[in-house]
Parts: structure tokens; C-alpha cells; sequence
């Protein structure tokens, strides 16, 4: 956002209506100058501001969505340089190439590893996003063949890959309304891939060879009607990927270069026939600040630890990741089965309820709001400690679930147990737990 509140708040009608969620005018604008309301919630604003307002409300990289429906996946609208400044808001796509050359079975199993890897974490389902195809036959109609057979493989976006204009033209029809993405737009062919952008809702890629050659008609694009365009600025290995991305992101950011202001593609697979170097440049590509990557396939050994670090850069770092405060049963617990209590720190619970679950044992976990603070975090800033944990135990309702009175600590807090004990009382009886969740199963098994 170019402007500031007040510079917005000139251009509002000033009636205070509310109808836009704030209470005042100027509550909408001082929102609408931090990125935090949409233009269009306000339904009174005039044509006339509303250009002003939109070019420059507008985020310094376009946000753009490939696919459709709910596996739609959106890039871009990034805002700043360095996670720990605010945050990485839409994670990069990963994409899954086939060709049109691959026999029906290396086609099939690529798709299906696109469709089922998967992993749980923290709550969450990781998984690769976008299928590419690439015509690498020349020939159209193969093209548009496997086009069609994606179609009905698979519910991911498609970015449809090929020089050939006549063949990107008829898998784009194939596409046609599913969001796809055209690959890619050069400077002598922008006008043509354009035309059939625009006539198959599709979004396009400039690609060029220098970050230099892409900002030099990335613009045209936009000027002959297709405002999602993804820049691929012609990296062929690490070094010119991170120095590329490091050019674009910044003249988007700090110089407001609206050329560059659009989520970036690299082809990885087209930059190493090895598939733990690829996984190498994905890894990069993930931090420095790839919108979009294209892998050779999407197995378990190499997206497991690709997708973590997808999630970890693109976490909030301001925000914790939480479960709700409360009782969780785990392998159907009941009156006799051990409780145990812990912080509502995602990851403390996915780990400490994963451990319980590979333990068979009945368990009833009780899990502490303490702002999603790990424990000894808790501990130390005074939130989960006897006094603040005795009154929300008594009121949790857990006494009414069990025929027993014990209740079991994480064992980095034993310190506190003493005191736990006289905040709680004789109603119940402490225990001290493991300090490493990896011990709670046999742990368990011993009470
Ligand atoms: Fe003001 Fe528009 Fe919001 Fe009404 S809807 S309070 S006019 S900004």
C-alpha cells in the first residue's frame, strides 16, 4: 500500500455507515493501509477513488490462483523480503512434471504420487499442489491427449508446457475455465499466447532470459488483457536461481517495480537430471523466493522434508500454532486410564498425542491454554505453573471421567510438582512424567 490511512481515509465517503465491518471510515482506511480489509468491502466508494484506491492498495506481487475450486492454489502477494519481518504468506506451489513423450505407466504413477503423498503435521495435510505437462512430442494432439487424460487423473491445477503455439492452444481449450497456467509466453510470441490466455481463463509465464529481458515485456502482457502472469527469468542452476529471485523480490518490494511484481516459476528438473540435487535446488528455491517449482516427481523421500520446510518458513512466526484448550480422548479412554496434562503448543501436542497413540494405552490428555507456549516455555513465563494449572484442572471436568486421582506432569517441570500437589489438593495425586515424549509409551505402559 502506497498510501497512508489518512491519504486513504480523503478518498472515503466519510459517512460511517459500517457497512464495511469497521466502525468508522477511518477505522477502514488505517485497516485498508495495513493490508488487513479489502477495498471491496466498502460498497460506497466512487469510481473514481476506486482506481486511485486499487492501484495503490494493491499488493507490490499479484497474488494469482492456478486450478479451480477448492484445489485452487494461490502465489504470490508476498510483502516482505525476510520472514522475520512479518511473515511468507501463500507457500510455493510444488508442481509434478509428465511429458508427453513418458509411456501411459510412468504418466499414471507420476499422477499418482502427485494425488496420494501426503503427510499429517501439527493437524495440517502437506502435499504437492500442480501438475505440469509438457508437450515435449511437438506434436499438438498428443498434447491435448494428455491434457485431457490429466483432467480426468487428477483435481490439482495444470500449468500446460510447450513452445508449440498450435499445441498450447489446444490444450488450453482442453482446460479450458480450470485456471490453468500457459508456459510460457516469450518476447516475440506474447501477443498469440495472450490471445489464448484470454480466450481460456488462463493465467500466463514470461519467460526470458535474464530478469532484465522479463520486465521488459511482462508489462505488454498485462497491457493485451491478462493480468496473472508468473515470471521465469531464465535460471538454468543455483546460483543464477538465487541471484534471479533475489532481483525480482527485491525491485518488487523496495523499488515498486510493477514489472516484477509477480510470483516466480523455476523449472528444477530442467536444471539437474539428480534427483537429491533437485531436491537441493527445491530446498533453496523454497526460501529465496520461488512462487512456483517443477520437480520430476513427487516421492515420499524427497517431499517429506521439502514439505516441512514449506510449512515451516510459511508459519507465522508472530503466531503460534495452537490447539484448543480442553480434553482429548486418544485410543478411546476410560474411567481407569492414566491423564496426562500438557501446553496447547501445537507441535507439543501432535508429538506428546502421537507418542500416546504409538503407546495403545487409553489416555486422556488435558491440554492447558497457555498461548501455545511449549512447557518449559510456559513455565518460565509463568503460565504453566501449580497455581494457574490447579484451578484449570479442577474446572476441566476431567474428576468426572476417571475412578482414579492421578494426574501426570511432563517431567520438565517436576519442580513444580510439590506445589501442584497443595494447589490441588487431596483430590488428586501428582505424578512426575518423562521428560522426552519418546519415553511415554513405555512410561505408560508401567502405570
Ligand atoms: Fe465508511 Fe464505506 Fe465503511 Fe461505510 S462502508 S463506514 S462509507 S468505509
Amino acid at each position: 500500500m502506497g498510501l497512508t490511512g489518512i491519504q486513504i481515509f480523503k478518498l472515503l465517503p466519510k459517512t460511517n455507515c459500517k457497512e464495511c465491518g469497521s466502525p468508522t471510515c477511518l477505522a477502514f482506511a488505517m485497516a485498508l493501509a495495513g493490508g488487513k480489509a479489502e477495498l471491496d468491502k466498502c460498497p460506497y466508494v466512487s469510481d473514481e477513488a476506486k482506481v486511485i484506491l486499487s492501484e495503490a492498495s494493491a499488493p507490490p506481487i499479484r497474488g494469482i490462483k492456478i486450478g479451480s475450486g477448492d484445489n485452487a492454489k494461490k502465489v504470490g502477494e508476498e510483502l516482505v523480503l525476510y520472514r522475520h519481518e512479518k511473515t511468507f504468506i501463500n507457500p510455493t506451489a510444488i508442481a509434478c512434471l509428465v511429458t508427453d513423450k513418458m509411456d501411459d505407466a510412468e504418466v499414471d504413477a507420476k499422477i499418482n504420487n502427485l494425488n496420494t503423498v501426503s503427510f499429517e503435521r501439527v493437524g495440517l495435510t502437506l502435499a504437492a499442489d500442480l501438475l505440469a505437462i509438457r508437450n515435449s512430442s511437438g506434436d499438438a494432439g498428443k498434447f491435448e491427449a494428455l491434457v485431457n487424460k490429466a483432467l480426468g487423473a487428477t483435481e490439482k491445477g495444470l500449468i500446460l508446457m510447450s513452445d508449440n503455439l498450435d499445441a498450447l492452444e489446444a490444450g488450453a481449450k482442453a482446460a479450458n475455465g480450470k485456471g490453468a497456467l500457459l508456459y510460457a509466453a516469450t518476447a516475440d510470441n506474447f501477443e498469440k499466447v495472450a490471445e489464448i490466455a484470454k480466450a481460456n481463463g488462463a493465467s500466463v509465464v514470461a519467460k526470458g532470459a535474464s530478469v532484465e529481458e522479463v520486465s521488459d515485456f511482462s508489462g505488454k502482457i498485462v497491457a493485451a488483457g491478462v493480468k496473472d502472469v508468473v515470471l521465469d527469468t531464465g535460471a538454468t542452476d543455483l546460483k543464477s536461481m538465487f541471484y534471479n529471485e533475489n532481483q525480482v523480490r527485491r525491485a518488487a518490494l523496495k523499488a515498486k517495480n510493477r514489472d516484477l511484481g509477480y510470483p516466480t516459476i523455476e523449472v528444477l528438473c530442467d536444471m539437474t537430471d539428480d534427483p537429491y540435487k533437485e531436491a537441493m535446488l527445491a530446498s533453496v528455491a523454497i526460501c529465496k523466493y520461488a512462487g512456483i517449482i517443477v520437480m520430476s516427481d513427487i516421492d515420499k523421500e524427497r517431499m517429506l522434508p521439502l514439505l516441512v520446510q514449506r510449512l515451516n518458513i510459511y508459519t507465522d512466526p508472530q503466531r503460534p500454532m495452537l490447539m484448543d484448550e480442553g480434553i482429548y480422548e486418544i485410543n478411546k479412554p476410560g474411567p481407569d486410564s492414566p491423564v496426562i496434562i500438557t501446553t496447547n503448543f501445537a507441535l507439543t501436542y501432535f508429538i506428546v498425542a502421537a507418542e500416546i497413540e504409538a503407546s495403545r494405552v487409553p489416555t486422556w490428555l488435558l491440554i492447558m491454554d497457555v498461548e501455545g507456549m511449549s512447557v518449559l516455555t510456559a513455565w518460565s513465563a509463568g503460565k504453566f505453573v501449580a497455581d494457574a494449572m490447579a484451578p484449570f484442572v479442577k474446572k476441566s471436568g476431567m474428576k468426572e471421567k476417571i475412578s482414579h486421582n492421578k494426574i501426570i506432569i511432563p517431567g520438565y517441570v517436576a519442580q513444580i510438582s510439590g506445589e501442584f500437589q497443595e494447589e490441588l489438593g487431596t483430590e488428586w495425586e501428582v505424578v512426575i512424567g518423562t521428560r522426552e515424549a519418546s519415553d511415554i509409551p513405555a512410561f505408560l505402559k508401567g502405570q
